[in-house]
């Protein structure tokens, strides 16, 4: 049998990885600076990482949400903490755009309405709920699901319209857009939204699946704005890797019984993950790393020619060129060995582990230079 052929692979195998780097099956050492679509948080086979999973492999596996897991409880009161968001309440999933979709669902049940606003340029995954909550014409879904979606500007003006004329149930946004090219609205236009929002009972659902977790130097990118989103959505980083998805969800919201549910959300291995990347963004003060890694490439690359912008917040971060870059980041990759993303056609996105150093940003600094260069003298 053939795999579905979906995606566009690039010719590396990689068989062992640790912290920022990866070695192919010849031995080859490649640095991370893409962290698998912003998965990895704590660094590639972590060992406090490795030993929970393991440790928790060798008593149970997996065991359905119909008994105690007291592994749920334990992650639940670390994020509660280190998130800040202590008197929320936690459901968890499996991946981000299940989160989505049960944020959606949540905001909808709880304030009887249906329609959502989304914003232009926005991503929030590609199952059948969330692909309504994309407007890119690549991923739009042959049938609608379950909520209407009306995508908007960051533009507050065009948001009251879309309020007065529909049953808007809920805002999703991401505070830092990914897939859409590392683009973050204002903290004051974010401020002037969630007023709105109390006023007119919307929702607000921050969609941290890619900025969250610590990459934007606070736990949630929402945060740098100063306010508290109704829903938090999050996954990718959330278990280095281990698939997990969580919402976490305002204590006015009420839970009742059948309300959510999922197989696989919450099981104990996810769960193991998810505590050993908490443990360790904590011990490693990886948040704090973050914010620091962000700042050291704005400055280096401030100095760049053919650079028109450096965006975003602690790691995760675009750097927007005046030309398209796909064969820039197809050099990084096979001749400097560095993994990079991309957005668009003219954005490099870096979405490294947390644990990355100053040391590995200069090599990729050493990098670029080295093409920018060959690309200027022809
Ligand atoms: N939301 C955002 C902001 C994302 O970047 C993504 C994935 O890239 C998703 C949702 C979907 O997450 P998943 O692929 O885990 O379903």
């Amino acid at each position: 049998m053939n795999l579905f052929n979906v995606y566009p692979l690039m010719n590396i195998t990689p068989v062992k990885a640790k912290d920022c780097i990866l070695w192919d099956e010849e031995g080859n050492e490649y640095l991370d600076l893409y962290g698998g679509h912003a998965v990895i948080s704590i660094g590639h086979s972590h060992p406090h990482y490795v030993e929970l999973l393991t440790k928790q492999l060798n008593h149970i596996g997996f065991y359905s949400n119909s008994v105690q897991i007291p592994i749920q409880q334990e992650l639940a009161e670390k994020l509660g903490r280190l998130s800040g968001y202590e008197d929320y309440s936690l459901f968890l999933c499996n991946s981000g755009a299940e989160a989505n979709e049960n944020a959606a669902k949540l905001a909808s049940f709880h304030t009887g309405k249906d329609h959502i606003i989304a914003f232009k340029g926005a991503f929030h995954g590609r199952t059948s709920g969330s692909v309504a909550l994309t407007d890119n014409p690549k991923i739009v879904a042959p049938f609608n699901a379950h909520h209407p979606v009306s995508f908007v500007n960051f533009d507050l003006e065009e948001i009251k319209q879309v309020i007065a004329e529909k049953q808007v149930a809920a805002i999703i946004y991401e505070p830092i857009q990914g897939v859409g090219g590392i683009v973050l609205p204002s903290d004051e236009f974010i401020q002037e939204l969630r007023k709105l929002c109390t006023e007119h009972g919307v929702m607000i659902i921050a969609d941290e699946v890619q900025s969250g977790y610590g990459r934007s130097g606070k736990f949630f990118a929402h945060q740098h704005s100063n306010i508290q989103a109704d829903l938090i959505t999050m996954a990718k980083g959330m278990g280095n890797g281990f698939p997990i998805g969580g919402v976490l969800i305002s204590p006015a919201f009420e839970a009742s019984y059948g309300l959510l549910g999922t197989t696989f959300g919450g099981n104990h291995l996810a769960c193991a993950a998810a505590v050993a990347v908490l443990d360790v963004m904590e011990d490693e003060n990886l948040m704090d790393n973050a914010k620091k890694i962000g700042e050291y490439v704005g400055l280096q690359l401030n100095k760049f020619p053919m650079i028109k912008e450096v965006r975003g917040r602690g790691s995760m971060i675009g750097i927007e060129f005046d030309f398209p870059i796909n064969e820039l980041k197809n050099n990084l990759l096979t001749k400097h060995h560095i993994f990079v993303g991309y957005a668009g056609t003219n954005v490099i996105r870096l979405l490294p582990p947390l644990t990355v150093t100053k040391a590995y940003i200069d090599k990729f600094i050493n990098a670029l230079q080295t093409e920018i260069n060959i690309i200027i003298n022809g």
